[in-house]
């Protein structure tokens, strides 16, 4: 036997064990998950080779991972059947960095100044075999290469250097000894020794692990990665138990969508979409991502850059076989791979909203009812393909009260010469349907979308188009029905009797100054004496809510006051003011005619005093 010789760590090494050792990180129990994951690595690694070389067949006997504590001695050992390391792998593999990875951590934490660490870079990043150094003050390695027949043993303190020196072993394979600090409970180190903690563990992070991970005759995972397996393979009820396990959701999923990416790039994942929206849906604190795992190793919950946020509601893992475990959440989110993944998912996802609503109407309404207003976040997203979006969109109908219709179905009823589609949007469904600018489309039995929830005011607002139809808000600017003949004879007509009445409907807009930009007659109305319409370009008086909401102050925008010509009041109002430009009337009526179109419009009038008031004078006269 040799004497053990003394080596020193690389630098980077030294700093990271340095950050180990020290480590604020309250989550210390990830070391075994790191350990476990080196030891399946080493499996998968001996298997493969295998494969070339026969002869290493059975050399290590069946694949495992063993746990063993000793409560006396204050150890923890884990042997495995992989394919261990020869001398020179050990130097290279435990005693200097190559990956790339840990070279961006060690940046990372250095430019975030030494101490200053955040607890939780370290969990999410995963630093390998150093992190044994966060529960133990030495840590003894003993390793066989496959083929070879003589073991090496390494071993440190974790304070700058290692020592190596020849040892035996009876089998290929590695077994690592922690000798283990004190538990530690305030500072996150437990009793690694305890079975019960072992098993928790274990079956925290590493339940799917490939292999049996024994402690004495008991094998603590489950190794049951149920997203390998086909589809034919699993009942719905370990589907959905595995929901549960994952979404802490006592319902069903609605649907399980597993995937497999295989090609380039190896991925499987099993996406669920709930039946029931979590109750913080639209809080930014809702806890929304997948679960990440790398070859069934558990690397991250709720990460994010794997789902978009209108598809955050989607549960699942995705077991990406190409990426590092050591990854943070900063680099995910720049990671080629993960872009890709990302992408396949969201049309797995797509696919199935395409399929739901196509093939069980009922199930789509449901999740529609869901989460709706959560998916139409997405057509204002940069990125998402908004066509497909769009062929998803449920929507209340002025023709079909208490339906929903999609837009395809919508154009597909489209009249004659009609070239948009239609909408309206307010406070709520019931609300709009009762919207006095509905009434000359109703007239022409022409349909108009009826939109209420916040987000519609958004991505309306940006002028989508669908099957080349534009969507055409009914609230703004003028609206022209019918064929080109007509529109043309209707808006000669309205100009003329514009013209006709220009005085009066100026007076009305003095009295009404501060509240309308002008008073005009209507094209829209048939029963209705008055109604409120914005300009072509103004926000709806709701966005303006929205945004003062949100904090802002979009400042005051003023309405459009449109008249029916048609109506006996309209006549009326005529008759006084042709006898008496200055009726005092002229101004109470002025207040009346707003005020009922605002409350045709939202139910409320924004001055209720001045309201009252006209209304009594009014009141007063007539009696
Ligand atoms: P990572 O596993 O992310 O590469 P680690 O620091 O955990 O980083 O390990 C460094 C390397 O040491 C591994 O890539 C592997 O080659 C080797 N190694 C670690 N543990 C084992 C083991 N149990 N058996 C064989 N090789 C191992």
């Amino acid at each position: 036997m040799s004497t053990p010789q003394r080596h020193e760590f690389q630098a980077e090494v030294k700093q990271l064990l340095d950050l180990m050792v020290h480590s604020l990180y309250s989550n210390k129990d990830i070391f075994l998950r790191e350990l476990i994951s080196n030891a399946s690595d080493a499996i998968d690694k001996l298997r493969f080779e295998q494969q070339k070389q026969p002869e290493l067949a059975g050399a290590a006997g069946a694949p495992r991972i063993e746990l063993a504590a000793d409560r006396e001695a204050r150890t923890l050992t884990l042997r495995d059947t992989g394919i261990g390391m020869s001398r020179d792998e050990v130097v290279k593999n435990i005693g200097t960095i190559a990956r790339s990875g840990t070279k961006e951590f060690l940046t990372t934490v250095k430019t975030a100044g030494q101490g200053e660490v955040p607890p939780e870079l370290i969990g999410q990043f995963g630093v390998g075999f150093y992190s044994a150094f966060m529960v133990a003050s030495k840590v003894t390695l003993v390793t066989r290469r496959a083929g070879e027949d003589h073991a090496t043993r390494w071993e440190s303190t974790g304070d700058g250097a290692y020592t190596l020196e020849e040892a035996e072993r009876d089998a290929p394979g590695t077994t690592i000894t922690l000798h283990l600090l004190a538990a530690d409970e305030e500072h996150g180190v437990r009793d690694y020794t305890n079975p019960v903690v072992l098993r928790e563990i274990v079956k925290r992070y590493s339940d799917f692990v490939a292999y049996p991970i024994q402690l004495g005759d008991e094998t603590l995972n489950s190794q049951k990665a149920i997203w390998d397996r086909p589809r034919a393979e699993v009942t719905d009820a370990e589907y959905h138990e595995f929901y549960r396990h994952i979404s802490h959701d006592w319902a069903a999923p609605l649907r399980t969508i597993p995937v497999r990416m295989e090609g380039t790039l190896e991925a499987y994942a099993l996406l669920y979409l709930p039946a029931k929206a979590p109750f913080d849906l639209y809080s930014p604190e809702m806890k929304r991502g997948l679960q990440l795992y790398v070859k069934r190793v558990f690397v991250m919950d709720e990460c994010r850059d794997l789902m978009p946020p209108h598809l955050r509601f989607v549960k699942g893992v995705v077991d990406a076989h190409d990426l590092s475990l050591n990854v943070s959440r900063e680099i995910l989110q720049k990671d080629r791979q993960i872009q890709v993944i990302r992408k396949q998912l969201v049309k797995k996802v797509m696919a199935t909203l395409d399929e739901l609503k196509r093939d069980a109407a009922s199930d789509y309404l449901g999740f529609w009812a869901e989460f709706g207003p959560a998916l139409k976040e997405g057509l204002l997203a940069p990125d998402a393909d908004k066509d497909r979006l769009l062929d998803l969109v449920l929507a209340a109908s002025s023709e079909q009260p208490g339906e929903l219709t999609s837009l395809a179905d919508y154009v597909a009823r489209m009249k004659d010469g009609q070239d948009a589609i239609y909408f309206l949007t307010g406070a709520s469904k019931e609300q709009v349907a009762r919207s006095p600018l509905l009434e000359t489309f109703r007239a022409r039995g022409i349909e108009v979308l009826l939109f209420a929830d916040p987000v519609d005011e958004l991505w309306l607002e940006a002028a989508p188009t669908f099957q080349g139809k534009p969507l055409r808000s009914i609230a703004h600017g003028e609206v022209a029905l019918g064929s080109e003949d007509e529109r043309k004879q209707a808006a000669e007509a309205l100009e003329q009797q514009q013209r006709a009445h220009g005085d009066l409907l100026a007076c009305l807009r003095v009295h009404l100054q501060e509240e309308v930009k002008e008073v005009r007659l209507s094209s829209r109305l048939t029963s209705s004496v008055a109604c409120l319409v914005s300009d072509e370009h103004d926000m709806t008086p709701r966005m303006q809510r929205l945004l003062e909401q949100l904090g802002q102050a979009p400042g005051k925008v003023k309405r459009i006051l449109e008249l029916n010509p048609s109506h006996p009041l309209f006549a009326r109002l005529q008759a006084v003011f042709a006898e008496h430009r200055d009726d005092p009337r002229l101004a109470h009526h002025a207040r009346l005619l707003l005020g009922q179109a605002h409350l045709a419009e939202t139910g409320q009038v924004p001055d209720p005093d001045a309201f009252a008031h006209a209304l009594t004078e009014v009141m007063l006269r007539s009696l």
